[in-house]
């Protein structure tokens, strides 16, 4: 299993190594090969995604990404900026779909900004298609405008707009996600305003024929941003257009905490994938040893369900990670008062012992 592993800028070094020195406890075998990516790259070759950079990640069945960016680069030309590098892997690598897992863990309750009753036992998945919608669609820019409510004036316009296969493909990536879980799928759209959005809901309407042991409802988008915070878990597998993806996934990490405790993947038709954190590089905290490392540890249970079929590895990384915060150690962005903080570092190899015990145990047991 070949891992392209770009930790990038920020805490992206960081939070990665403790993800590597999980991924060097389990008993499977990966071929891992570092290079630079975002400020780090600009830094050393000029650009954030250099071509030897891509090439490592076109070559990989996965790739783990830590961050990038920082604010001492917020003056570059944008096509120089850390930020593009992501964009540019999306691309490359024909990443289309984005699965944010928002789980509240139960030791965890009262970190989130909810009640405890509405979000204990949350197990939601998000899923954002990544290539399409209005972030993607021409024709775009300035203009006079040529009709409306002020014909004449300077107007700015951006075209939101989906083909059949994009929204297929999706969907698909949905259903069977849902399969895995509790089969539940709710489609989020805009179909009583957009054109675009009632498109949506008709053809992931007729993919769901092909899945009867599926649930499938719409909602629009409006009420499911209510409802993720009104009643979060009535959702199970969630998924929506770029823009609304967006909104929502962000709105849904919030409802369980830390952003320093959610994973992500980005899958292409391949089932090829990139694995980060949600969260970006921290400066503010980088370089102090206290950025929570879980988030991308779980990156890499993603990865090892997703991307290399490895689902009972990823079940021991949850099971670990679990152990460690019931012990009740705590990186800053999660403590609480009777619990004990620990920086990067401690918590990474708090994991690494739980895993380690586990595989003795089951070796044991065997
Ligand atoms: P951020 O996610 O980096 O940080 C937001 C807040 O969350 C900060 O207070 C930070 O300290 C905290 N935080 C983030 N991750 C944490 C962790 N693992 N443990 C503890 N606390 C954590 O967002 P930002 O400050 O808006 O952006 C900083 C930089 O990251 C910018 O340059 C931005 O462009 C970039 N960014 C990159 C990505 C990415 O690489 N995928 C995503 C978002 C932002």
């Amino acid at each position: 299993m070949k891992i392209a592993i770009l930790p990038g800028d920020g805490i992206g070094t960081e939070i990665v190594a403790e993800a590597v020195k999980v991924m060097n406890v389990l008993d499977l075998k990966f071929e891992m090969e570092t290079a630079l990516v975002g400020g780090a790259a600009y830094d050393a070759h000029g650009h954030p995604l250099p071509d030897a950079t891509l090439s490592l990640a076109k070559q990989a069945d996965a790739v783990l990404f830590g961050a990038v960016g920082d604010w001492k680069y917020d003056t570059l030309d944008r096509p120089l900026r850390p930020e593009q590098a992501i964009l540019g892997l999306r691309k490359n690598l024909g990443l289309f779909a984005n699965l944010r897992p928002a789980i509240c863990y139960q030791q965890l309750v009262d970190a989130s900004s909810l009640k405890p009753e509405l979000i204990a036992g949350l197990d939601i998945l998000i899923i954002r298609e990544l290539t399409g919608d209005i972030y993607f669609g021409q024709p775009r820019g300035r203009r006079t405008s040529p009709d409306g409510n002020f014909p004449g004036a300077q107007e700015a316009f951006d075209t939101m707009r989906y083909t059949r296969p994009e929204i297929e493909r999706i969907a698909h990536v949905a259903f069977q996600a849902a399969r895995k879980r509790s089969k539940r799928v709710t489609s989020v759209d805009k179909a009583n305003v957009l054109e675009t959005f009632q498109f949506w809901k008709d053809v992931v309407t007729e993919v769901g024929l092909q899945y009867p042991d599926v649930e499938l409802d719409h909602m629009y988008v409006d009420n499911a941003a209510m409802q993720l915070v009104k009643a979060p878990k009535r959702f199970d597998v969630m998924v929506t257009g770029n823009m609304f993806g967006d909104i929502l996934s962000d709105e849904a990490s919030m409802l369980t905490g830390s952003i320093g405790m959610l994973p992500s993947a980005s899958l292409n038709a391949s089932s090829q994938g990139l694995y980060e954190p949600s969260h970006g590089s921290a400066p503010d905290i980088a370089g102090k040893g206290v950025a929570n490392p879980l988030a991308t540890i779980l990156s890499v249970s993603m990865m090892l369900r997703y991307s290399l079929n490895q689902p009972q590895a990823a079940e021991r990384i949850e099971s670990a990670v679990k152990a460690v915060l019931a012990s009740g150690l705590r990186t800053p962005d999660i403590y609480s008062q009777g619990t004990t903080k620990v920086g990067t570092r401690e918590m990474g190899d708090a994991v690494v012992a739980a895993l380690t015990q586990s595989i003795t145990k089951k070796t044991t047991t065997v």
